[in-house]
């Protein structure tokens, strides 16, 4: 079996996440940081101003990924991706896209606020391609919500089976440990407070009270059942402070010994398997001007099957001919030696100037095309408005740029001049503005447009042609030159949709 775990982390902001990301990484033996990598001079300024912007924000824009490896006595070396999702509550495709590259999450819930609205629009993205999750219970350092309360909550809010695999000994100014349902002991806090390190104690005095819960806890749920986590209907629930390194190591453990190794594929009718004998991989999120200079970005590739080599040749879909990757950045090549491979699992990150886009494809043979990569309808439409009217080229020119790499849509109206930018989120507006200012210097505002949502238009030549000579006022075009129905509310695509049965109107699109 692979020793590959992929990965996500899915919160609300505030939750722990990133606390809970650093302590993963200083366990496991952390091997790169996505940012650092052969970020040199100009590059790495570059992205250094880039996470300026960020900071400012107060939010992570660009998700990366963050290996670490572990080795257990019984299961060997496993190595771990982690995809960082970026934890903004306006999320974006580029979180969805992510969550499409991992084979399982951990959902971070803070003990004293139980469900919070983003882990929620999250874990429904994950239930889509039932993604199996476990879940922490942060923050049981501090005074939190009831136990039983917040695992009840977990079960009504998400409509899931919830399996307790640990019971907190109190929490807050109470909180004397974890009693591990596995080893029956009880982990307690040792060494300099900021900074525990458990202890396992397995003749620990259990508080009478507490004795009960726990009994309660273990037969009052489900048990854990291996096969109803990895189809997504029962998640196990571990406790912990992330900031105490409380819980930690047991995560991990169980990420190692549950989560599962990298899933299929689907193309099509078919499914790929990590044992297919050519490399098949998709790209789900384009990195840019990591150096403005050069225009270069990184398309990072979900590895889904075959063993990859430097210098090996891989057909992107749509391209028709194959590019020979020579500079590939594995993120888990910690030593030089197996710098050069990369499995099932792995994330590849490839340097190129734009031939690679979200949604790709690429393979040995060509023959595989990944399906269930969608762009979603865009749900904010705007018109972007030039400052500096002699700049028209280079508005364009990032506009497919940045449509290309994900952080918007574009569409190009039959009629008229100005441009209309597609998101699903307002956040990736103020990323709009501020790449197309900072990476491209243009000058933009953006103004309301007449349209709330777009769908794709599909049919045969004549009835498009003809809905085409009725409608041109609400087409445009997409980056790709496919025709879009820009509808000015949802009755109005109900309308159409009702009125043209010979055309299909989608709300996604795969590439
Ligand atoms: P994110 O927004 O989910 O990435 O959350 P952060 O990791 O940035 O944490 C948000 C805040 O909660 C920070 O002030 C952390 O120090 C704090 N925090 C994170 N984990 C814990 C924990 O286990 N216990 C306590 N008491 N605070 C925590």
């Amino acid at each position: 079996m692979s020793n590959r775990r992929t990965f996500a982390i899915i919160s609300h902001p505030d939750a722990g996440k990133t606390t809970l990301t650093e302590k993963l990484l200083l366990q496991g033996g952390a091997i790169h940081l996505a940012g650092e990598v052969k970020a040199r001079g100009a590059a790495r300024r570059a992205r250094s101003d880039w996470m300026k912007i960020e900071q400012q924000r107060g939010i992570s824009v660009t998700s990366s990924v963050m290996t670490f490896e572990r080795a257990f006595d019984d299961l060997g070396s496993v190595t771990f991706n982690l995809l960082d999702t970026p934890g903004h509550e306006d999320f974006s495709e580029d979180t969805y896209r992510t969550l499409t590259a991992v084979d399982s999450a951990v959902m971070v819930i803070d003990a004293a606020k139980g469900i919070e609205p983003q882990t929620r629009k999250l874990f429904e993205v994950c239930r889509l391609r039932s993604v199996p999750i476990i879940t922490f219970v942060n923050k049981v350092d501090r005074e939190g919500r009831p136990v039983f309360e917040l695992l009840d909550e977990i079960a009504d809010m998400l409509a899931l089976d919830v399996s307790p695999q640990m019971y907190p000994v109190g929490m807050g100014g109470e909180f004397a440990g974890i009693l591990d349902f596995a080893s029956g002991e009880v982990v307690v806090p040792e060494g300099p407070s900021r900074e525990y390190h458990g202890k396992r104690v397995a003749d620990f005095d259990l508080p009478e009270e507490i004795a009960e819960n726990v009994e309660l806890a273990q037969i009052g749920y489900p048990e854990f059942d291996l096969e109803a986590y990895r189809n997504g209907d029962l998640t196990p629930v571990y406790f912990g402070s992330a900031l105490k390194n409380f819980g930690v190591t047991e995560l991990i453990e169980a990420i190692a010994r549950y989560a599962p190794p990298p899933r299929p594929q689907p193309a099509g009718e078919e499914q790929v398997t990590p044992d297919h004998d050519e490399v098949t991989g998709f790209i789900f999120k384009v990195q840019a001007n990591m150096d403005p200079n050069h225009r270069d970005r990184i398309a990072f590739m979900r590895q889904v099957s075959g063993t990859f080599k430097r210098g090996m040749k891989l057909t992107p879909s749509g391209l028709g001919k194959p590019i020979a990757i020579h500079s590939p950045i594995l993120f888990f090549a910690q030593d030089r030696e197996i710098a050069d491979t990369a499995e099932a699992g792995d994330i590849i990150g490839i340097p190129n100037h734009g031939t690679l886009r979200v949604g790709d494809t690429l393979s040995e043979k060509d023959k595989v095309r990944f399906t269930g990569l969608p762009n979603f309808a865009p749900e904010i439409l705007r018109r972007v408005q030039l400052k500096d009217p002699t700049k028209t080229k280079q508005l364009r020119k990032a506009l497919d740029d940045l449509s290309e790499e994900g952080v918007i849509q574009v569409f190009y109206p039959e009629i008229g001049a100005n441009h209309i930018v597609g998101v699903v989120g307002q956040l990736q507006l103020d990323v709009l503005i501020s790449r197309l200012s900072a990476e491209y210097k243009v000058e933009a505002a953006l103004e309301a447009s007449p349209f709330a949502t777009a769908r794709w238009i599909k049919g045969d030549d004549k009835a498009l042609a003809e809905f085409e000579s009725f409608n041109r006022a609400n087409l445009a075009r997409d980056r790709d030159g496919d025709l879009v129905f820009m509808a000015k509310s949802p009755w109005d695509v109900n309308y159409q949709v009702e009125k043209n049965p010979e055309l299909t109107f989608s709300a996604t699109k795969e590439r």
